[in-house]
């Protein structure tokens, strides 16, 4: 059985059909995993006596001839910023190298009580913060697709992972594009679901206000089989919502015909690569081809999205990113006299360059007599962002744009320069803003190769039209 290709759906009849059984499929993807992750270090830790339990009660259950759960044998990777009881958890970070935490990430659980088989965890960005993976305290990540180049950033294992075949889907956390962006640069489907759709109790906090989990997959359809199990209320996220949870795989085989879709004129402006821009507009055509309606709308405050994200981001990371004194959790500094010595030392030589950089714009938003010049004026731009979509969507049912401006570029391009990797995330922060859901989809390829991504965004609780659009996108990309 080649694990590079099976999907989701494929796995559980592969196994019904006991054409193979879940202990094989977590062999073949160990030893895929041995021998690509020493070049494309996407995985940072590997769990082989759960995943081969886990592996074995799904073996036994099918012997059986028992019904077979949703998720059953499929080999899973989770990004290093979700808590796996017993299984080592770093965000990417030295401070946490060596924290082995007491409790499961719910998303986690519930992939797992669905039969999902938990092979490891992926590299990423320290504490989610990077769009390139370049900032993992573990060493960057390759993109598959071309190994001189980044396969995209915060959960750039996730996505590479999936795109190389050590995992059938990864899970990732988006808080400005970190699940849409690398999706979008090594070629697999990204989604980011409405804020409180999934539970974020068990996933470390970088900006609690934007953080999502979400599924990164080969098809729109295993999207949508990950989403229903993730989905759901849960009394150990206040912000986890009660809204009840369609059958996505159904209502994602609806045709597009009908639907209006908006297309935004400032997500096709300055900064737009030409050859990305060309394979945006030919899928949107093609959706207008299958009788969507296209709409142009506009969504005039999208230039102020970056700077109000990187405000209300760094605010929210250095209150969170506080907890790590080098008491409680992980590293701590072994030279240091005093205890606030002891606090500054540990924290200086465990978080790298860009964490710190967050810690210190965040402070400074926060700070008396600047916290209304930038937080307040932040949140109120937050706003009017918000406005802009609703009124988008008094007109359409969602909107498509680019996912990034560019394909993935190459290791080291961007790394010294803050301000052009922040721009990397100019179509993506806005959706974490305002709270809807996105999906970056495949929807063609540069000259040179490189996959280019088609973003959907969607109103608040309407996942099903997003994976609608996305799937009809990913359908007329078929020969
Ligand atoms: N690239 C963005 C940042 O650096 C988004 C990160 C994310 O979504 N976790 O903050």
């Amino acid at each position: 059985m080649d694990v590079t290709t099976l999907t989701i759906a494929s796995t559980r009849s592969a196994i019904a059909e006991k054409k193979t059984t879940a202990v094989q499929l977590v062999e073949s993807s160990y030893k895929k995993i041995k021998a690509e992750n020493p070049e494309i270090n996407a995985w940072l830790t590997l769990c082989e006596d759960r995943a081969m339990a886990q592996a074995q009660r799904m073996d036994q259950l099918a012997a059986k001839g028992d019904p077979l759960p949703p998720l059953a044998g499929v080999p899973m990777g989770i990004k290093d910023v979700m808590v796996t009881r017993g299984v080592r958890t770093t965000a990417g970070s030295k401070i946490l190298e060596s924290f082995i935490p007491p409790y499961d990430c719910t998303a986690v659980a519930r992939l797992e009580s669905a039969g999902a088989v938990i092979l490891g965890k992926m590299n990423c960005d320290e504490f989610a913060m990077g769009s390139s993976n370049e900032n993992s305290a573990y060493g960057p990540v390759r993109n598959p697709r071309d190994k001189s180049r980044v396969p995209g950033g915060s959960s750039g294992g996730s996505a590479a992972a999936v795109a190389a075949g050590m995992a059938v889907a990864t899970l990732g956390s988006d808080t400005g594009g970190s699940i849409r962006q690398p999706a979008s640069f090594c070629g697999v489907v990204g989604l980011m679901p409405t804020y409180g759709r999934i539970s974020r109790y068990g996933l470390i906090a970088f900006a609690s206000s934007l953080d999502h989990i979400g599924p990164l997959t080969r098809s729109v359809q295993d999207a949508a089989i990950l989403l229903r199990v993730m989905a759901g209320h849960d009394p150990m996220d206040s912000t986890s919502a009660k809204a009840p949870v369609p059958d996505y795989e159904q209502e994602m085989a609806k045709p597009v015909k009908g639907l209006r879709l908006g297309v935004p004129k400032e997500y096709f402006g300055e900064g737009l690569e030409p050859e990305v821009r060309a394979a945006v507009e030919a899928s949107i055509a093609k959706l207008q081809g299958v009788g969507a309606e296209i709409v142009p709308v506009s969504l005039p405050h999208t230039e102020y999205a970056v700077p109000t994200y990187y405000v209300i981001a760094t605010a929210e990371a250095s209150a969170n990113l506080a907890r790590y004194d080098g008491v409680r959790y992980g590293y701590r500094s072994q030279n240091s006299r005093t205890l606030a010595d002891m606090y500054r030392n540990s924290r200086d030589e465990a978080f790298g360059a860009e964490v710190k950089r967050r810690i210190m714009l965040g402070t400074y938003a926060l700070s008396s007599g600047y916290y209304d010049a930038y937080y307040l004026k932040a949140q109120r731009v937050r706003t009017l962002l918000a406005r802009d979509f609703n009124e988008a969507f008094q007109k359409v049912g969602a909107i498509v744009t680019p996912t990034a401006p560019t394909a993935a570029f190459k290791i080291g391009e961007k790394a010294d320069d803050p301000l052009a990797m922040y721009l990397a995330d100019i179509y993506t922060v806005t959706a974490d803003l305002v709270g809807i859901p996105g999906i970056s989809v495949p929807c063609g390829k540069t000259s040179s190769g490189l996959p280019i991504g088609l973003q959907v965004l969607g109103k608040h609780f309407d996942e099903s039209t997003v994976l609608r659009v996305a799937r009809a996108v990913e359908t007329h990309l078929q020969p």
